[in-house]
């Protein structure tokens, strides 16, 4: 039989199908919140400080007060991944500003930041032949607002460049800036790998998300003594590039054997994108 899935809701566990929102929640209202997403292993939360220290900036850029301390977040976080008996998968993390009349302003009275914690299973398997196959991606013009290293829950422009990708038979979509150069995907980092084995991603200064997949990658890179260029690339430099490949919690390292339905390489998964997937958890936290 289904075992029925559990959320955290402002403060209480919850069945699913009775875990539920005020209409008025700004998150609802005006996407005004943000989230964030961890992979599980083995029932273990992966790199999950990084991604509450990122959760913590998110929140501070948007002038949401964290309505709990980290701590308690993080006994929050490991209660929904037992109780909902997850192996492999991931844990959903969202917070906020919370219910208050519709007005675009902040609440003039201070209201309690709303927090909904989900996780769910997922194949480990099915994520494995993905990966042994390699994705396909598009490209499409970037339409974002500036501000997208804010883990923000507005996310409509992610969303019709995902539906984009998946109506093209691709599965993911990189955005590319005025100036000619990719961004990051619509949920993941871009990288490729240059002829001479040297992998290139767009520093995380400015036009992306700083990814944490990202961040421990670099340092993957560095102990493995692969060389790093922190650069943007434009899609045509992508187009006759080794490998490419993406990054993103849910996935790690994925490899892309196609953008805009050209070959990458010779069409299958790049052996440093590859090495890289088996070696990532060596470098990972667990929790
Ligand atoms: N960029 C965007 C726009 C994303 O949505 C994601 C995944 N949430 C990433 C990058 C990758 O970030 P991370 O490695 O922290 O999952």
């Amino acid at each position: 039989s289904q075992m029925s899935r559990i959320a955290y809701v402002n403060g209480q566990y919850r069945e699913m199908r009775d875990a539920s929102v005020n209409i008025e929640d700004r998150g609802y209202q005006f996407s005004d919140g943000v989230y964030e997403v961890c992979e599980i292993r083995d029932g273990r939360m992966v790199d999950l400080p990084r991604h509450l220290a990122r959760l913590q900036r998110s929140l501070h850029e948007l002038r949401i007060d964290m309505p709990m301390s980290l701590a308690a977040l993080e006994v929050v976080m490991h209660e929904v991944v037992r109780r909902n008996r997850i192996g492999y998968g991931i844990v959903y993390l969202q917070i906020t500003r919370g219910v208050a009349r519709r007005d675009h302003a902040f609440p003039t009275t201070p209201v309690r930041p709303a927090v909904v914690v989900t996780a769910r299973s997922l194949s480990f398997q099915k994520n494995q032949d993905t990966a042994a196959r390699g994705i396909g991606v598009i490209t499409v013009p970037e339409n974002r607002w500036p501000r997208v290293d804010i883990k923000s829950v507005s996310l409509l422009p992610n969303v019709l460049a995902k539906q984009q990708a998946r109506e093209a038979g691709a599965y993911e979509a990189w955005f590319v800036d005025r100036d000619g150069f990719v961004t990051e995907g619509s949920s993941s980092n871009a990288w490729i790998v240059t002829g001479e084995g040297r992998v290139v991603t767009r520093s995380a200064d400015e036009g992306i998300l700083a990814g944490i997949t990202r961040a421990v990658l670099i340092e993957v890179l560095a102990a493995l003594q692969i060389s790093l260029e922190e650069r943007p690339f434009t899609p045509e430099e992508a187009y006759g590039a080794a490998e490419a490949f993406v990054t993103a919690s849910s996935q790690i390292v994925m490899p892309v054997v196609r953008i805009d339905g050209r070959p990458i390489g010779d069409g299958t998964p790049g052996p440093i994108a590859s090495r890289l997937r088996e070696e990532f958890h060596r470098f990972a936290a667990f929790s």
